[in-house]
Order: C-alpha cells, then structure tokens, then sequence
C-alpha cells in the first residue's frame, strides 16, 4: 500500500444546497485528508479542458453548463490508495447504481448531478492536481 494523492470536485449541486461541510467529513471519516482545497467559480474553458476526454459524449455540451452553474470545491485528497478509496467512498456515477452509505447514494440528484468527482486512475490524479494547484497549495 502506498501513500497516494487524489484530485476531487464537489460539485455545483452540493454547493447549491450548503452541504460541503458534510461532504466534507463524509472524506475524512473513510480516512482521507483533505491536503488542499479551494472554492471556485470554473471557467467554460476550464470545464471544457477538464472533461475533454468525454468531448464525443452526448451528455458534454449539459455537463459543461452544469460544471459552471456555480461555485465547486477543488481538493487533493492524500491517504493509502487515495484513488480507489476516494471512489469507493464517491459510490457509482449513477446515485441508483450506488452503495449504501457512499456520498452519491446519500447525495446526489442524478446521473449528471451527482455531488462529487474523483480522479479514476494515478497519471489523472497528477494531471488533474496539477490543472487546478500548484504544489505550494498542498500541504501534507
Ligand atoms: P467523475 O469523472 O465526475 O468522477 P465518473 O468517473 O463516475 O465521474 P464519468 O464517466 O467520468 O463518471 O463521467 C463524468 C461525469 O459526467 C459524471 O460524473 C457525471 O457528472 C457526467 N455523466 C456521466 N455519464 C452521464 C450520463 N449518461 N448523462 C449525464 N451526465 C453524465
Ligand atoms: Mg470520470
């Protein structure tokens, strides 16, 4: 087991309904911490650039607008195996699909708006920290 780094979002419809906070401990409670994070208004660029590989989706043009409805929070999570506990604790894309207890279960509205990103594999990780931080933003 290695000490890892993941890249999260909360996204604009946990922001809209206040509920970052409980989020939030959701994280810490699996064990995760939160090394960095800042609350942020993303750009259209920004949300085009990020989820670029889903731009061939038909859900992209929707999931872009949604991205920059509002405020998100961007954190680096770091714990052992940071990437896949993070999505353990995320539950499935879609909340339906998700296990009891994760925050897509507890929280998420739907399949598009559905409260949390995380990174799915190591070299994302790291390309996605360093979209949003530089490495002066983490303390671990
Ligand atoms: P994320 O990348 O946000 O952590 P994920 O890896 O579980 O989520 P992806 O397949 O990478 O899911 O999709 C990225 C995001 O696009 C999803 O989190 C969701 O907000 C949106 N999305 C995915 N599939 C659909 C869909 N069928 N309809 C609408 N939105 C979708
Ligand atoms: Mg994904």
């Amino acid at each position: 087991m290695a000490l890892e780094r993941t890249f999260s979002i909360i996204k604009p419809d946990a922001t809209a309904r206040n509920i970052t906070g409980h989020i939030n401990a959701m994280i810490e409670d699996s064990g995760l911490c939160i090394v960095a994070q800042k609350r942020i208004h993303m750009s259209e660029e920004q949300a085009r650039g990020f989820y670029a590989v889903h731009a061939d989706r038909p859900f992209y043009n929707d999931l872009v607008a949604f991205m920059t409805s509002g405020p998100v929070v961007v954190q680096v999570l770091e714990g052992e195996n940071a990437i896949m506990a993070y999505r353990t604790v995320m539950g499935a894309t879609d909340p339906e699909q998700a296990d009891a207890g994760t925050i897509r279960k507890v929280h998420a509205e739907n399949i598009e708006r559905n409260s949390v990103h995380g990174s799915d594999a190591s070299e994302t990780a790291v390309s996605e920290i360093k979209f949003f931080f530089s490495d002066d933003e983490i303390v671990g």
